[in-house]
């Protein structure tokens, strides 16, 4: 039994984070990407929950932020058992954009090699490990453009994440049934696709070492979703995870944009599994997006002091 082609690849990454303002300027005018919905978190209406992706949130182009700031959650640490870092994906010829880019901005990066391609390194602005690297074959679309960065220039999703795993094998075997394949090893990191594979549809895992072991908390990425047709393989999945494999799953949580199961991997990383559709398009026109907040529609009564109780920023 595997699910090989049924997960289809990644739908979106969510991380803790601090301040609001902070996150919204760096992930909307440094990196680029369109704020496509601006809601709360569904399970603590006190949070934003900031969606950003391409022009109209395209699953697998992604990542989520709960701003959490001012409400009590401790700081976080990146270890084993979690998303070691989020890896966005730039067009053929635009990393040395992006070199000057995070430069001008003051914002440190390392260069590193990871499977031939190469990747800057830096940290967001609440301690996440984010990437860039540059994938010739990543033709998603439609990429996001702003009055300073081109389609051509622009980051056009999540590329991988890159997990952190004491158990690297106990966590592979799984991972193989769940539908990622292995299909290159360096050196103590396996890089893995699913059945469609490439840019926004692959992971790596990576031998946690020395690593602290992760704790969850403002800096660190919360869980990584991956996204299937539709519910009913969902529900396939869920029924093989609780009594095949004896794992703890949610029921389906309907998160309006798509529904989700939620689950801990042996390996320690949190997943999602989420539905494609209905998407983004669902409360907001394309020229809409993100331009106000959106609540569900069972939080809609309680509007005025559901705003009251949010943190202020400015887009
Ligand atoms: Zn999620």
């Amino acid at each position: 039994m595997n699910f090989k082609g049924i997960i289809k690849g990644l739908h979106h990454i969510t991380a803790t984070v601090s301040d609001a303002q902070e996150d919204y300027d760096f992930y909307t005018k440094i990196l680029g990407q369109r704020l496509i919905k601006e809601t709360v978190n569904f399970d603590n209406e006190n949070v934003y929950h900031f969606y950003y992706g391409n022009e109209i949130g395209s699953p697998s182009t992604i990542f989520t932020t709960f701003p959490y700031k001012g409400q009590g959650v401790r700081d976080g640490i990146i270890g084993s058992g979690q998303v070691f870092e989020t890896v966005f994906s730039a067009p053929e010829n635009s990393l040395s954009f992006w070199k000057e880019r995070l430069k001008s901005n003051g914002i440190n990066f390392s260069k590193l090699e990871s499977f031939g391609k190469e990747k800057l390194q830096f940290k967001d602005p609440s301690g996440l490990n984010i990437a860039i690297i540059e994938d010739a074959d990543d033709k998603r679309t439609p990429v996001w453009k702003t009055e300073d960065i081109s389609e051509k220039e622009n980051l056009i999703g999540i590329h991988h994440v890159l997990l952190a795993i004491a158990d690297v094998e106990e966590t592979l075997k799984f991972l193989s049934v769940f539908g990622y394949e292995e299909t290159a090893r360096e050196g103590d990191s396996v890089h893995l696709n699913s059945s469609i594979g490439g840019a926004g549809n692959s992971l790596v895992v990576m031998n946690a070492g020395d690593l602290p072991k992760g704790k969850n908390g403002i800096g660190t990425v919360h869980h990584v979703a991956h996204r299937v047709e539709k519910i009913e393989d969902s529900l396939k999945i869920r029924d093989y995870l609780v009594n095949e494999l004896g794992l703890k799953v949610t029921e389906v949580k309907d998160r309006k944009y798509f529904q989700s199961i939620y689950f801990r991997i042996p390996g320690g990383v949190l997943f999602e599994v989420a539905t494609e559709g209905p998407g983004f398009l669902v409360d907001e026109s394309n020229e809409e997006l993100g331009s106000t907040l959106k609540l569900p529609d069972w939080q809609e009564p309680h509007r005025a002091k559901i705003e009251a109780g949010l943190m202020e920023y400015q887009k």
